[in-house]
């Protein structure tokens, strides 16, 4: 079978949740071989990959790869371009004890086809008695697409899921390079049967763990796992004192969770409030606690255990009719969809993490937004934040998430201790306008923050230069150490990606 299939003429390509449009695309699909060995198979991809590249090149075009398409930020539009679909690339691969460098541990590593879907790398996983130890909200991303933006979820001592990446393999027009840290992970001779050139370099790899689409085509990752785990969730509906953000901003969550649902330190903290007197309403929460895995736990649907985020975004349209019920329409929002999950007091209900987690049906309209801040300040920004937005007519629900500093050189998590704001729900001018106003406070109150790649931030390559500082001039020598030539560098641009300075 041929790795690359062209799909169809030329034509337009609309991003999943519709809020940007390929014109002029060419597609063309990457998929699954059927080698008894994930080596010989991305090896063969990797080739065709680097033929595809040329034959773009020689065609005059620029090249974008696609996994899901679920970038609300159009980092996966580019017009008059060759478009990639990874999605049928999505084999995953069990490693050996003689395919890794001695102390590397096989049992934990997966060979991972770029396009395989969050949630099938999460399903091989646990077939196998192991687990992600984070992942975002829904798992319909695919690996190298959730890895490219920083997808993170609420794992309160974990990073990003591109933490999980211990190898990656992209391909150039000039090469196909096995990325790795310097002190390796897989064999030489692993190495050499994917048909990749071995680079063993701490800072090509922290820049290729979080590529933005820009680095080339990640073709295959090895991707790292815990013993399979379970958790069991709580949700509820809670008015938060104002006090309790400084336990958050200071890591206290285990007096968090003693106050608002089981005197036990939580795993994964979240909270979702009205920004419309967020200490007057309740919040929902979600935590989660970690158990040891055990077969014998009563399985529950992703429903009761809490998984998903629909109800809002539909009820979320309403607002924008009726904004004189904003800040009680919404709550009837929060109430109706969120109010379901299992309380302190409920029967216990226990699933594995990939289990809590479901894929996502397209919203039409999204407004997908939000800022990364450092953890410590986020009892005096909050208020701030949701006072602004709330003032200018933001019409979403405001979620806080927390994360530890995670891998790659432009990981939005880059404090030490992260609470991640986001902004999530129906689109409107409006509320595109509050998030502008948040943004423009933080700015005004010289609170530092960072943006999420993949939403619909308004980043620009000023202020991703100032954001990143010394990281992102790392980056950009990684880059240019990986793809020398500056037309190879161009060829994967794109209006969105040059903008940010990724790859001018
Ligand atoms: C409903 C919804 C829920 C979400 N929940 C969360 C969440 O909880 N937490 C969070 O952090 N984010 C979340 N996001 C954002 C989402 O995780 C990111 O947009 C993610 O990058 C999407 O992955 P994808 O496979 O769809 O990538 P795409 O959007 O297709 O691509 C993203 C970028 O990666 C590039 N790319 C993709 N594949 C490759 C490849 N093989 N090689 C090189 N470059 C590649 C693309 O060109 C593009 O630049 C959510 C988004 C939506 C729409």
């Amino acid at each position: 079978m041929m790795p690359i299939v062209r799909l169809g003429d030329e034509g337009q390509w609309t991003n999943y949740h519709g809020t940007g449009r390929c014109e002029g695309a060419t597609r063309f699909a990457l998929r699954s071989g059927d080698a008894a060995r994930g080596r010989d198979e991305i090896a063969i991809a990797a080739k065709a990959v680097q033929d595809w590249l040329a034959q773009a090149r020689t065609a005059g075009r620029r090249v974008r790869p696609l996994g899901a398409g679920w970038s609300p930020s159009n980092i996966n539009i580019s017009s008059q371009s060759w478009l990639l679909h990874t999605r049928r690339f999505n084999r995953c691969f069990r490693a050996d004890a003689a395919d890794v460098r001695p102390g590397v541990d096989a049992g934990a590593l997966m060979l991972v086809e770029a396009g395989a879907l969050v949630d099938e790398v999460s399903d091989k996983f646990e077939e196998q008695g192991r687990s992600l130890w984070t992942s975002g909200a829904g798992n319909g991303q695919t690996f190298a697409g959730a890895c490219a933006t920083g997808t993170h979820g609420s794992m309160i001592a974990r990073g990003g899921i591109q933490d999980h990446v211990r190898a990656v393999q992209i391909v150039t027009p000039a090469g196909i390079y096995w990325i790795e840290p310097d002190a390796g992970v897989m064999s030489d001779a692993f190495i050499a049967a994917t048909g990749s050139t071995p680079v063993r370099d701490d800072a090509l790899f922290a820049a290729a763990q979080l590529p933005v689409g820009a680095l080339g085509i990640v073709t295959a990752l090895v991707v790292d796992s815990v013993p399979k785990f379970l958790v069991r969730p709580i949700q509820n509906l809670r008015k938060v004192e104002p006090a309790a953000l400084n336990w958050l901003a200071e890591g206290d969550f285990r007096r968090f969770s003693a106050t608002y649902a089981l005197d036990r330190n939580p795993d994964f903290v979240q909270m979702i409030v009205n920004p419309y007197k967020p200490f007057k309403r309740p919040a929902m929460l979600r935590f989660l606690y970690r158990e040891p895995w055990r077969e014998d736990y009563a399985r529950a649907t992703p429903a009761q255990l809490g998984a998903g985020y629909d109800a809002l975004s539909l009820l979320g349209r309403l607002l924008d009719d009726y904004p004189w019920a904003r800040g009680a329409l919404l709550q009837f929002a929060m109430k109706m969809g969120y109010a379901a999950g299992p309380d302190v007091d409920d029967p216990p209900v226990y699933g594995s993490w990939g289990e809590g987690l479901d894929t996502h049906r397209p919203l039409a309209d999204l407004f997908n937004a939000s800022v990364t801040i450092d953890r410590a300040d986020l009892a005096y920004a909050f208020e701030r934040i949701c006072t602004v937005y709330a003032r200018h007519g933001g019409s979403t629900v405001v979620t806080v998430r927390f994360m530890e500093r995670a891998q790659g050189l432009l990981a939005p998590a880059r404090f030490p201790h992260n609470a991640v704001i986001d902004f999530d729900g129906p689109r409107s001018r409006r509320t595109a306008d509050a998030y502008a106003r948040v943004v423009e406070c933080l700015d005004a109150e010289g609170i530092a923050f960072t943006r999420h790649w993949a939403k619909s931030c308004r980043l620009d390559a000023a202020r991703v230069a100032s954001d990143y500082g010394e990281d992102f001039r790392r980056w950009r020598a990684a880059r240019d150490r990986l793809m020398p030539d500056a037309a190879h560098r161009a060829l994967f641009g794109s209006a969105v990606l040059d903008g940010l300075g990724l790859t001018c």
